[in-house]
């Protein structure tokens, strides 16, 4: 494969390589000065209170092909999952090209469009088989399975090759929802002949092959007929093939179904207008459930995560307005319990526990089937596909690094390591890293995208652990005082072992004897009253308290009449 027209051929990851989440991938074709590029996928990553306390969202940093002016195309969506599309409404203004998504996606991304003031229309819906041109770059859609509707292989083809853009994926014979895998699919694309594959790496720790959404039916509804009242079940609202699997298992167990949670009626809504959901069983609204026996009653919530704001959380805590569980009900929760959210997740199972519920973990039972392929599916993937090139994506470190050390055991000729800004060379005799861009993240903080490493967060989690101190003074000409100095505490005790008076007045008495004992020169600027003030009040803190808080010193300085 030599560069007869179009290439050479790059990919980069600008996000999604080295987490999981924030997905957001490069093609470029053509030297570098005028090389056009393709998107794959843009989505969002979720700020914690350890690392990123009160960010709402976090966003891949797009520097570096904002910096390619005019020379992306287009971008292409997989699926319609927050860590693939949810950073289209806050980065589209600065990138203003077509979006293109099969059915479901697009009205995920259409309503998230509308609801951020941007036109709904920048989203082009395409169908199965269809395929968009984009410069040189043909893309087409393949189904696979997935725990949304409508997930999609990207088959990339280039003048120098066809990459295959795996997406999130699973291989699903029995999906209940949507088509069942199509292992011809892949090797008649073999069979054309395939250059890459970026292939999903979230499961390759995981032996053996997926389990089918089929596998959980009869296991889901012992449970519900097993329960003595009223049963919940928790999952993630997208996940529309288990939302029906949940509800059929209780119709069939003769429960009336109410769906709670704003989330998940939409979700349901829209796969019925589009299509994919034609036999979801009859629904009860919110006010009809007084009429209802317990023990007929079947809820299915949000709130999978431990996420406080949604139904579960607000039902545990008793502030739901319309569902109250209690001893003798059950929660089911058909869901992975996302690494980080582990803390959310148990503090809701005990909350439920302390009031008599029996929760149900899907981990523990098998009430729960993973989304993502296993390590024994990625290798039919490889075994179809035959590829030159694995790229392995999705994934941390660590799994990229196991996938790429398994694409090499089953033979795939070259299997690299491609980090985010990573960029590799794809055609040529040998393909390899050959260039490093700028990566990073940022963060929605309120309404405002700051920089990760603006030092913004840094101060707010030097805050969180330090509290603060703050010092406000008001002197004359000369740095003395002419009325006794204000200090507030924030964050910090106000009493102590041993301490002679509150903290506060023991920082107020301890700058007030500094300025006293001051010379005159280090009180003349107001950086040098500062710093001698900063000084006193934490050397107070340090000596009484054991801590350095985080300081602030107001001085106000009056003209002598
Ligand atoms: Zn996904
Ligand atoms: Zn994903």
């Amino acid at each position: 494969m030599t560069d007869k027209t179009g290439g050479p051929l790059v990919y980069v990851a600008l996000g999604g390589a080295g987490e999981i989440g924030m997905n957001c991938y490069l093609y470029g074709l053509g030297e570098v000065r005028d090389r056009r590029w393709i998107m794959v996928d843009l989505g969002i990553g979720f700020g914690d209170m350890e690392t990123a306390p009160g960010v709402e969202l976090i966003l891949p940093d797009l520097e570096f092909i904002l910096g390619e002016k005019g020379r992306l195309e287009a971008i292409f969506l997989t699926h319609g999952h927050e860590d693939h599309v949810g950073a289209i409404p806050h980065l589209w203004a600065g990138l203003k090209v077509p979006v293109y998504a099969r059915a479901f996606t697009a009205e995920i991304v259409r309503r998230k469009m509308s609801e951020a003031g941007l036109d709904p229309k920048i989203v082009r819906q395409v169908g199965l088989g269809e395929r968009v041109e984009a410069g040189d770059f043909s893309v087409e859609w393949l189904a696979v399975n997935h725990s949304i509707p409508e997930a999609s292989m990207l088959a990339i083809r280039t003048p120098v090759g066809t990459v295959v853009h795996t997406g999130d994926f699973k291989m699903d014979a029995e999906p209940q929802l949507g088509e069942p895998f199509d292992m011809a699919v892949l090797e008649a694309l073999g069979s054309e002949g395939v250059l890459a594959v970026t292939c999903d790496s979230t499961n390759v720790f995981v032996r053996g092959e997926s389990k089918s959404e089929s596998s959980i039916i009869a296991n889901l509804r012992a449970r519900i007929e097993a329960a003595p009242r009223a049963v919940a079940a928790t999952t993630f609202a997208s996940n529309v093939a288990r939302l029906r699997t949940l509800a059929m298992a209780a119709h069939d167990a003769g429960r009336s179904i109410v769906v709670v949670g704003r989330a998940m009626r939409r979700m349901i809504e829209m796969a019925v207008a589009t299509g994919q959901l034609t036999d979801f069983p009859p629904v009860v609204a919110e006010d009809r459930i007084a009429d209802i026996a317990p023990e007929n009653l079947f809820y299915l919530v949000t709130g999978s995560q431990g996420e406080g704001r949604a139904a579960l959380a607000r039902i545990a805590a008793g502030s739901h307005p319309a569902v109250k569980l209690t001893e003798g009900d059950t929660v089911l929760f058909s869901s992975k319990n996302i690494p980080g959210n582990e803390a959310n997740i148990y503090r809701l199972y005990n909350r439920l526990s302390e009031q008599g519920v029996r929760v149900i973990d899907g981990e523990m039972d098998h009430i729960h089937v993973s989304g993502h392929a296993r390590r024994g599916d990625l290798k039919r993937v490889y075994a179809a596909l035959k590829p030159q090139v694995s790229l392995p994506m999705h994934g941390e470190h660590r799994h990229l690094v196991e996938h790429v050390r398994l694409a090499r055991r089953w033979g795939v000729p070259e299997a690299l390591l491609a980090p985010n800004g990573a960029v590799v060379r794809l055609d040529g005799n040998a393909p390899g890293v050959v260039e490093q861009v700028e990566t990073g993240r940022v963060y929605l903080d309120g309404r405002v995208q700051i920089g990760a490493l603006d030092g913004v967060v840094r101060e707010r989690l030097k805050l969180a652990r330090n509290g603060q101190v703050v010092v406000a003074v008001v002197v004359d000409m000369d740095g003395d005082l002419i009325a006794d100095p204000e200090v507030r505490c924030l964050g910090a005790p106000k009493h102590g072992p041993g301490w002679k008076a509150a903290l506060d007045e023991m920082i107020a008495r301890a700058v007030d004897d500094a300025l006293e004992g001051a010379a005159k020169k280090a009180k003349r600027t107001d950086a040098a009253l500062e710093q001698l003030i900063t000084r006193a009040a934490r050397g107070v803190a340090v000596h009484h308290w054991g801590k350095k808080p985080v300081m602030t010193v107001l001085i106000t300085r009056l003209e002598d009449d």
